[in-house]
C-alpha cells in the first residue's frame, strides 16, 4: 500500500463505521482466513463489522474464531442484503471482479459504501476507492497482515487473527511450497506464530481431517487420470455421478489438480468437475513454470486467477468440454514444451 493510501485509511477508519467484508464465490482457505483475520481485528478497533460469504465454504475451515458469525448470503439472504444495504465501508478480499461473487453481484455494484480491495489476483478491475492489489504476493492473507502493518497495528494481532491469516497463508501456498512463497512469506508466517499462531493445529485441520470417502473419490480422481505425453499434460475429471457416489461434500475435491502436476516432466495439470445443479463444468487449471493458466482461462473457459493456478468453467457437457480442451493443446505446444 502506498502511504497515500495508508493515510487515506487512517483518516476512514478513525471514527466508528459500519463494515462489511466479502469474499469469493466458493470461498477458500484463503478468503476465509483473510475476511475473518480482518474481521477480528476491525471489530478491536471499534468498528461494527460482518463477514457476509456469497455461499457456503468447507467443512475443514470451519474451526477458524469467529466463523459462526459469518453470514451466508444464500442461507441468510435477508439479513445479509440488510446489513450490506446500510454499510459505510466494504472490504472485497481475494478477488479483483464483482463478477467474482455470483448472486451477490448485483448488490454489490448498487452499494453506496466506500470499497476497499485488498487482492493479489492479476488485472484488478477499477471499482474500489483504495485498491491495495499485488500479483507478487502469496496470499490475500499476507497482504492483511501488511494491512494491520501499515496502520502501525501489529501489535494488535492476537492469536484468533494470527490463526485465520496464517490458515489462508498456509492454504494458498500448499504449506510454502509454491513459487509464490517468498522469504517475507516466511517472516511473515513466523511473526504470525510469535503472535500465537497454532501452527501445527491449524495444518491439522486443513490437511489432516480427511474422511474414507474424500479419499475413495481422489482414487477415482487418479484413476481417472489422462496423461498427454506431448503436451506435458495431466487431466482428470469426475462426473456428478461419481461424486454422488462419494458422498461428495463441498471442498472434497480441494487439492486434486494438484496431483497431475507431482508427475515427472508434467507442466500443465487439470480437473474438470460436473455440476449438474449449476449446469457447469468447474475446471481448476494448475501449471509450473511460464505457462499461464490464468491466461489459459480468462482466453477459453470464463476464467482467471494467477499464472499458475486459475479456474474456470464450460457450459459444454464433459466430453465436448474435455474435446474442446484437447482441441486447445495444440496452439500452446511451444509454451508447454520442457
Ligand atoms: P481453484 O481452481 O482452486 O478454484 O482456483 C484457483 C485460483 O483461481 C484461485 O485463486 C481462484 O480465486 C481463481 N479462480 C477460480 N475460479 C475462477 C473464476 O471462475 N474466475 C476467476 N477470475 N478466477 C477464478
Ligand atoms: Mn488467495
Amino acid at each position: 500500500m502506498n502511504s497515500e493510501d495508508v493515510k487515506a485509511l487512517k483518516a476512514l477508519l478513525s471514527k466508528p463505521l459500519r463494515i462489511v467484508i466479502v469474499p469469493h464465490k466458493n470461498p477458500d482457505g484463503d478468503a476465509i482466513g483473510s475476511s475473518l483475520g480482518l474481521w477480528h481485528y476491525l471489530k478491536s478497533i471499534g468498528h461494527e463489522v460482518r463477514v457476509i460469504v456469497p455461499n457456503d465454504y468447507p467443512k475443514f475451515l470451519k474451526w477458524m474464531p469467529g466463523t459462526n458469525e459469518v453470514l451466508n448470503f444464500e442461507r441468510d439472504n435477508a439479513a445479509a442484503v440488510q446489513y450490506l444495504n446500510s454499510s459505510d465501508l466494504c472490504f472485497t478480499l481475494d478477488f479483483n471482479q464483482l463478477g467474482r461473487v455470483g448472486q451477490m453481484t448485483p448488490i454489490l455494484e448498487g452499494l453506496q459504501a466506500t470499497f476497499i480491495m485488498i487482492d493479489h489476483h492479476q488485472a484488478p478491475d477499477n471499482y474500489a476507492q483504495i485498491t491495495y492489489s499485488d500479483s507478487k504476493m502469496s496470499s490475500t492473507s499476507e497482504m492483511v497482515f501488511n494491512f494491520i502493518n501499515s496502520l502501525g497495528d501489529v501489535n494488535m494481532i492476537t492469536s484468533e487473527i494470527a490463526d485465520c491469516l496464517y490458515a489462508g497463508i498456509v492454504t494458498d501456498t500448499g504449506s510454502f511450497k509454491y513459487s509464490s512463497t517468498t522469504s517475507k512469506t516466511h517472516l511473515v508466517a513466523a511473526e504470525l506464530i510469535n503472535k500465537g499462531a497454532n501452527n501445527f493445529e491449524v495444518q491439522n485441520q486443513i490437511f489432516d481431517t480427511n474422511t474414507p470417502s474424500k479419499l475413495q473419490l481422489l482414487g477415482c480422481a487418479l484413476k481417472n487420470m489422462v496423461i498427454l505425453k506431448e503436451y506435458n499434460t495431466a487431466y482428470t475429471c469426475l462426473s456428478q455421478e461419481e461424486l454422488d457416489a462419494h458422498n461428495y461434500k463441498k471442498g472434497d475435491t480441494e487439492g486434486f489438480v494438484n496431483y497431475g502436476l507431482t508427475l515427472q516432466n508434467i507442466l500443465f495439470a487439470v480437473i474438470f468437475i460436473e455440476n449438474k445443479e449449476e449446469r457447469i463444468i468447474k475446471i481448476s487449471f494448475r501449471s509450473e513454470g511460464n505457462f499461464s493458466v490464468n491466461e489459459f482461462a480468462r482466453n477459453h473457459f470464463h476464467g482467471g486467477g494467477h499464472t499458475n493456478a486459475a479456474g474456470g468453467r464450460s457450459e459444454s457437457d464433459m466430453e465436448g468440454t474435455i474435446k474442446h480442451f484437447e482441441a486447445l493443446l495444440e496452439n500452446y505446444r511451444d509454451q508447454l514444451s520442457k
